[in-house]
């Protein structure tokens, strides 16, 4: 691992330990993975979210993560991304925020039009999509022994200078920024708590907030609820279906809740071992193409229904298909 000298000052200023680095913005690179020459820019304006064509990715140890992964999604979408434990979901999110790299030779990334690697290599220039790109973490990543606010704070480290990030010195416009965060994830009331006090919801809330006050434009967020209770997983989906309805941030959420996905979500990309086996429409999701999904065999009989809000499957449907995931 290599850590450059600015990202280490930032990094101690907020006391961040380096496994927490990423959700920063501030990045360890893999020795190997050199640097493009600065791209071109394209415009911003319309661009699609991401653009994912022909990665795969295997590990030191032999394991194929990803076989050929090609996807698309337009600005402002959310997805769900689904799949059995070890299907390649955390892969292809670290993938797509530039945090690991294909196999050498191995397609390309783009987020927000701008190219994050290409042929296992990282862009020259990463770090401006780095810092627009919110990475939300199932073990929430905050610095326990510091404050809320702070950790908050830590969102605006992509675009201040250095020594402020290192003197934790930020300016009243940012402290309200922050504040403003914290109330819409409704924890406002906390910001002085130490973040290691607050409950999982509330500390994957203040996660959602920090990447609120990056100004991040989509959000990738890799199994936030799955340490969560059922109630306050549903809170957080809700809070990450608002910031996408109302501000139009796309969001693309890991998930092992079938039911999550057909509830926020209208689109949905399921992989298995490493692949896409399907990209589309959340309604056409069938306990057939959830069983092949989670490679589940049921001996329940199947079951549809016309209700909406499950896709046209009841949930006994939905457990059939997946009970064995
Ligand atoms: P998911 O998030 O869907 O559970 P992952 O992306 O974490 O799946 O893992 C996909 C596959 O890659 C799994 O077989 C896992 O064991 C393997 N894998 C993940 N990370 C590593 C790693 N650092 N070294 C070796 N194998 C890994
Ligand atoms: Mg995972």
């Amino acid at each position: 691992m290599r850590i450059r000298v600015s990202d280490l000052c930032g990094r101690f200023a907020a006391g961040i330990p380096p496994v927490e680095c990423a959700t920063y913005g501030l990045y360890l690179e893999p020795r190997a993975a050199k640097r493009e020459a600065v791209q071109v820019v394209e415009q911003p304006s319309l661009m699609p979210a991401v653009q994912v064509s022909n990665l795969n990715k295997t590990f030191r140890s032999g394991r194929k993560a990803l076989c050929g992964i090609k996807l698309h999604v337009g600005p402002g979408e959310m997805v769900a991304l689904l799949g059995a434990s070890g299907s390649g979901k955390s892969t292809l999110l670290r993938n797509m925020a530039g945090l690991t790299v294909g196999d050498r030779g191995s397609g390309e990334v783009r987020m927000l039009g701008r190219r994050v690697q290409r042929n296992g290599v990282l862009a020259r220039d990463v770090r401006i999509v780095r810092s627009r790109i919110g990475f939300i973490f199932q073990q929430f990543n905050l610095v326990g022994r510091l404050s809320l606010l702070t950790n908050v704070l830590a969102g605006t480290l992509g675009r201040v200078p250095v020594w402020r990030g290192t003197m934790r010195w930020f300016t009243a416009a940012e402290k309200a920024l922050a504040m403003d965060a914290l109330a819409q994830v409704g924890i406002a009331d906390y910001a002085a708590q130490r973040a290691s006090t607050l409950s999982g919801g509330q500390q994957q809330r203040a996660a959602i907030a920090r990447a609120l006050v990056q100004q991040a434009e989509i959000i990738l967020a890799d199994e936030p609820i799955a340490s969560l209770d059922p109630e306050t997983a549903v809170r957080v989906m809700e809070i990450l279906s608002q910031i996408n309805r109302e501000k139009n941030i796309g969001v693309i959420v890991s998930l092992h809740q079938v039911e999550f996905a057909l509830k926020y979500c209208s689109r949905v990309v399921a992989l298995r071992d490493g692949e896409v086996v399907y990209d589309g429409c959340t309604e056409n999701l069938t306990p057939d193409l959830l069983r092949e999904i989670y490679n589940a065999q049921s001996s329940r009989p199947r079951e549809r229904s016309a209700k909406p809000g499950l896709g046209g499957l009841t949930k006994t449907a939905f457990n059939s298909a997946t009970d064995t995931a």
